[in-house]
């Protein structure tokens, strides 16, 4: 995002324009919808700036715009399409620190002005970074037809209601009475007119206001494995209504952006080894956040049923007689077998496929090495870089094949999605030769399909 988007504040806010043609008058249509005091500096003005300077709307100055014009400016426009006037205006607004904006020159300007859909107080800014002007275009007539012409007016009397609604607690209970009014109330009233909207308004915070407190709620909900498409849609609603989210390490940021901007937004900070806070703390921090009210994501990469630890935070939930429900991911597994063109089970060759976790494997008996070894056995491998020469000597001790393929998939689904195709006998050396950084799923008996047909087009490969 090389422009920041920002609201300014037009009141009493001095703000200078050069030029008097049809540039000048398309930016001054807009800026006379601001409470700014406007100065513009033309020797020839237009007449429709003719009319407004005389109707008191704008200072009209007919001559160049100087260096001391410029005091206590916020904004400058250089609007006479003509390079040199512009550069001028452009050089005396460096000198004076003002922000400026050459019309139809992003390059050279400090500011944009975006495409606007007005619905005053709503303002809808909408910016492409000079990119695709025409795409800003249609988005803007998008939301023009969209949105109901009345927005402005619910909003205005949505305003001046705020500070009677703060008699409801911050949080779910006040989100809930407005989203009443802007969908439902505030809508069907408008059309009997402003005074039985604000009846209805009032009616309708007396009803919220009777109803009991929410009680606070938790889901567990699957991340996925990194790419946000990979969200299932009750996922990204969870998200959308929390009040706050408590998420794993391994969910990536764009997921993390779909929460509510006013979501509190919580690190539990665990890693595969070494966790930063431990199980006991995060369990404490669901409770006393589901314990305060609050609608709860427990965000966790992948499956949350999937090697998450999930039982001992839904014991810790029971214990305090919270709620709470589970949304399903897409477990790394899938995302890797995906990644190699594969299936997890395939007629004739595996009727199961296990998973499993390379973290505490050294507790394997003997029968699951023997099973696991036999030909054509299928297993996704959580957490299993460390332990792959463990495994290794394992599996080739119950005697699998030293052929047998083994391929890893770091970060699937992600755009620096990785796969290191090998086999058993190589394993750790080509584990040590890829040097993977990311969270990485072993698929031990499995080998990327006819690579180039099945990969996608992005991710890297190595096959060592
Ligand atoms: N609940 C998660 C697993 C958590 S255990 C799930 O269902 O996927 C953490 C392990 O999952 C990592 O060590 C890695 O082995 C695997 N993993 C998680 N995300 C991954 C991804 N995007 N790519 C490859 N492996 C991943």
């Amino acid at each position: 995002m090389q422009h920041y988007p920002v609201f300014l504040n037009t009141r009493a806010a001095r703000i200078v324009l050069s030029g008097g043609a049809d540039a000048a008058i398309a930016k001054l249509r807009l800026l006379l919808k601001t409470e700014a005091d406007l100065a513009v500096f033309a020797p020839e003005a237009a007449p429709e700036i003719l009319a407004w300077a005389e109707a008191g709307a704008l200072t009209l100055h007919r001559r160049a715009l100087r260096l001391d014009d410029l005091a206590g400016a916020a904004l400058v426009y250089a609007a006479d399409e003509d390079a040199a006037q512009d550069s001028a205006t452009a050089a005396l607004a460096e000198r004076a620190k003002v922000l400026l904006n050459i019309v139809d020159n992003l390059e050279a300007s400090d500011f944009i002005t975006p495409a606007i859909v007005d619905r005053d107080p709503v303002t809808i800014a909408i910016g492409t970074e000079g990119a695709a002007p025409v795409l800003a275009r249609q988005i803007k007539a998008d939301l023009e037809a969209r949105l109901p012409a009345a927005l402005g007016l619910l909003a205005r009397i949505g305003k001046a209601f705020r500070p009677a609604a703060e008699s409801l607690p911050v949080g779910r209970a006040r989100r809930a009475f407005w989203s009443d009014y802007y969908t439902k109330t505030g809508p069907a009233s408008l059309s009997a007119g402003e005074t039985a909207t604000k009846a209805a308004l009032k009616a309708l915070l007396a009803q919220h206001r009777a109803q009991a407190p929410s009680e606070g709620h938790v889901i567990f909900a699957g991340a996925g494995p990194g790419d946000p498409e990979l969200l299932t849609l009750k996922a990204r609603r969870a998200l959308h209504e929390a009040d706050v989210v408590i998420y794993d390490r391994l969910v990536s940021p764009a997921i993390l952006e779909l929460a509510r901007r006013e979501a509190l937004m919580l690190s539990a900070g665990k890693e595969g080894f070494g966790a930063s806070m431990t199980q006991a703390d995060i369990n404490a921090l669901i409770v006393a956040q589901a314990g305060a009210g609050a609608q709860v994501v427990r965000l966790k990469g992948g499956d949350p049923a999937v090697f998450a630890r999930l039982d001992e935070e839904i014991e810790a939930c029971e214990a305090h007689n919270i709620a709470f429900s589970i949304i399903p991911g897409i477990t790394a597994a899938s995302a890797s077998a995906a990644a190699l063109g594969q299936s997890l089970t395939k007629r004739g060759r595996n009727t199961e496929a296990r998973l499993v976790t390379g973290h505490d494997m050294q507790g394997y008996a003997d029968h699951d090495w023997k099973s696991l070894a036999r030909p054509g056995e299928v297993a996704a491998i959580y957490m299993g870089k460390r332990a792959a020469r463990y495994i290794q000597g394992r599996l080739l001790m119950h005697g699998a094949a030293p052929n047998t393929p083994v391929s890893l998939v770091e970060n699937a689904s992600l755009p620096n999605q990785r796969i290191l195709a090998t086999t058993l006998a190589e394993l750790p050396a080509a584990l040590e030769a890829a040097a993977l950084s990311g969270p990485a799923l072993t698929l031990l008996g499995l080998a990327p399909r006819n690579t180039a047909a099945a990969a996608p087009a992005r991710p890297q490969e190595i096959a060592l």
